[in-house]
């Protein structure tokens, strides 16, 4: 194999490094938006929760069980997906990859030897 064709081969394998690099990242800002939506969706479980049991109270009414019942299961629900979510995000994370640098590094590499920053695997 001459150089140049050498080259344009180690080009191209770079190149698709590149590409499957970025669609895992698209995926993974992809699920890590999905995680932050279910989060912000629990908060206002909460304080849907909240009000409601404070407005009860206040009238000094019965707080219906069934209806915070409700309340609970939806946020079970969404703490589920977030799990899943954020297994699936470490799975895809599994490369030693500095995110500051936008580059792949060995397996045995503690420190991205541009930006020093610590990867955390
Ligand atoms: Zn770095």
């Amino acid at each position: 194999m001459g150089f140049l064709d050498k080259l344009s081969s180690s080009v191209s394998e770079t190149a698709k490094t590149l590409s499957k690099r970025s669609a895992d990242l698209v995926e993974i800002s992809k699920l890590n938006l999905s995680i932050r939506k279910r989060e912000e969706d629990i908060q206002e479980l909460y304080e849907a929760l909240g009000q409601y049991v404070h407005a009860r109270l206040k009238k000094l009414q019965y707080i219906n069980r069934e209806d915070v019942e409700e309340y609970i299961r939806k946020i079970e629900t969404l703490e589920a997906d977030i799990q899943v979510f954020d297994k699936m995000v470490l799975k895809m994370r599994k490369v030693n990859y500095c995110d500051r640098c936008d580059i792949e590094l060995d397996d045995d590499v503690k420190y991205c030897p541009l930006c020093g920053k610590y990867l955390n695997n």
